[in-house]
């Protein structure tokens, strides 16, 4: 699907692009977070059309997925371009209390690595934004919720699979915002930003609902969850980890709750978009994710 194909909002009023079946793979183009309006480091960050930024590719009705529903995304492959873009905004980040000026810098990426001047940090393709059409209003793209949207985890590359809530009709699918690559915290407000290729293919648990975004990754899964502050996030994630805990065990919430100081990590995935973002990570020598959904 290309790039041009792109939203701006996750919302019900879109009209989907294009029709998938279960299992079919389909390849997202994907524009970077910046729209592709920054062409060199002259470009003035503060004066970008912010109408065009962080847009997302699809939407994608994926056949099958009702509300109710959840959707599951396999992220068969990301590509990132061979060079990308990071900036510093005044007043934004988690220094956004402090002086200091605009600044883009041009990344060129070869051989597997993001070359930061002398540093080179490794190439970990990230899908910052992903996400499904919320039940209601409209979620811009920056923003994130129990839909998914501008998530900012760095574990969401290839390989991983991503289950979503689905509250429409077709799901209402899109993706964007790839970095080459991202710490925990995402702290200065952007990564490495990067055009880029995303091969997924998609599943439908058939009347089974999640309450937050959950992401299989290597050896565990991660509850995604978004708060006002990471203090609220927080709460909700080790909320939903005792809620899954005891599903899966039949354990009391007491003992639940005594589990998450054992087994389960919380973790932040970013400190600067409109909401802040944690996850819950708990192998999956203890929980399936059968455990997180309710019917
Ligand atoms: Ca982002």
């Amino acid at each position: 699907m290309p790039k041009q194909k792109v939203v701006y909002t996750f919302s019900l009023k879109h009209e989907p692009v294009e029709h998938v079946k279960p299992g079919e793979e389909v390849l997202l183009e994907v524009e970077d977070a910046f729209g592709g309006q920054v062409k060199d480091e002259k470009t003035a960050i503060e004066k970008l059309d912010w109408s065009r930024v962080n847009g997302a590719t699809g939407p994608v009705f994926i056949e099958g997925a009702e509300p109710g529903d959840t959707l599951v995304v396999h992220v068969v492959d990301v590509k990132v371009a061979d060079k990308g873009v990071i900036a510093v905004i005044p007043k934004q980040g988690a220094l956004k209390e402090k002086s200091f000026k605009a600044k883009v810098k041009l990344v060129p990426i070869s051989g597997g690595y993001a070359h930061f001047g002398k540093a080179k940090v490794k190439v970990n393709p990230v899908i910052g934004t992903i996400g499904v059409a919320p039940d209601k209003g409209e979620y811009p793209t920056g923003t994130l919720g129990r839909h998914g949207g501008n998530m900012d985890v760095k574990e969401l590359t290839r390989g991983a699979t991503l289950y979503l809530p689905v509250f429409a009709e077709g799901a209402l699918f899109a993706a964007g915002d790839l970095h080459a690559v991202q710490s925990d915290g995402e702290s200065c407000v952007s990564a490495i930003e990067v055009a880029g290729e995303v091969k997924l293919t998609f599943d439908v648990l058939k009347g089974k609902s999640i309450s937050w975004p959950i992401l299989e990754s290597g050896e565990s899964y991660a509850v995604l969850v978004c708060g006002d502050s990471l203090d609220e996030a927080c709460v909700l994630a080790v909320d939903e980890a005792v809620r899954g805990l005891m599903r899966e065990h039949g354990w009391s919430f007491e003992e639940a709750y005594m589990f998450t100081s054992l087994a389960v990590d919380l973790k932040i995935n970013q400190v600067v978009d409109p909401k802040k973002g944690v996850r819950a990570v708990i192998p999956k020598s203890y929980i399936s994710i059968e455990s997180f959904c309710h019917t």
